[in-house]
């Protein structure tokens, strides 16, 4: 099968500093990584470069043959993204928000209010859809990021962090969700610092450790507690590594 995404030797240098090391990884459709690392290992900036966001400084990045970001704008509408920064603007309302994306995505105008009305109603805000966002709590804003992403079907969910600053429910929700993205054959890139979460739902972990891929393994076989493990192995010999 022909990769979904493929980032070949992928580099991103922020002055002196190297965010991405000739990063080679290569996903399939349908795959569910867990991209795991410390603070400041890549894992948002491979998320970045994905989005087409950001320009690798060297090296080559495709999505679906497209290559990123020069042919970006062909593929943005397979690209559902949660990140870091909400991407919502607070002088509008939750329903207005996923109107302007909506059109953004030039999405039928009848469909599109229907399918706003339904993903409120999925992300537990159907009762603050008409609130401004910059009233929203955190968790909030996060649960509208999910609808945003989801708005369009993508095909292939970038996913930074999405389970910070949801309550225990939006938590187990947003689970859900994502296990019916992936029954449905799309693709999730998901970092994340939640090893029980990532043990359980995802097809694959992948490590990053200062902007290489260290780790590559299916996730079949692994529960928290072992991947808590596998990952404190892999943290050690890097240290062992990189003290001789
Ligand atoms: P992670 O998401 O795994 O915590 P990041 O991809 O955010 O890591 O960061 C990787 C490295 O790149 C860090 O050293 C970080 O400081 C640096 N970095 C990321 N974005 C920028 C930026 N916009 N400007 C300068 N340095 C950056
Ligand atoms: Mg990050």
């Amino acid at each position: 099968m022909k990769p979904l995404i493929e980032a070949r030797a992928l580099t991103k240098a922020y002055g002196f500093t190297f965010a991405l090391r000739k990063l080679d990884l290569t996903v399939l459709r349908g795959e569910w990584v867990a991209l795991l690392g410390a603070n400041g290992s890549g894992k948002s900036t491979l998320l970045r470069l994905l989005t087409g966001l950001s320009r690798p400084t060297a090296g080559t990045l495709t999505i679906g043959g497209w290559e990123i970001p020069r042919e970006a704008e062909a593929m943005r509408a397979q690209l559902g993204v949660v990140s870091h920064k909400p991407l919502l603007y607070e002088t509008l309302t939750a329903r207005e928000n996923l109107r302007f994306f909506a059109r953004m995505y030039h999405l039928p105008k009848d469909s599109a209010e229907e399918r706003i009305t339904a993903l409120l109603s999925r992300v537990g805000l159907s009762r603050r859809g008409n609130d401004l966002v910059r009233t929203y709590s955190r968790g909030m804003q996060q649960r509208l990021s999910i609808a945003r992403a989801l708005l369009h079907n993508p095909d292939i969910l970038l996913l930074d962090e999405p389970h910070t600053g949801l309550d225990r429910d939006g938590a187990a929700l947003l689970d859900t969700i994502l296990q019916e993205a992936h029954a449905d054959k799309r693709t999730i890139l998901m970092a994340t610092h939640e090893l029980e979460r990532a043990a359980a739902l995802a097809t694959r972990i992948v490590i990053l450790s200062r902007g290489t891929l260290v780790y590559d393994a299916p996730a079949a076989g692994f529960d928290g507690e072992r991947l808590a493990a596998q990952y404190a192995a892999v943290s050690n010999e890097l240290k062992a590594a990189s003290n001789e």
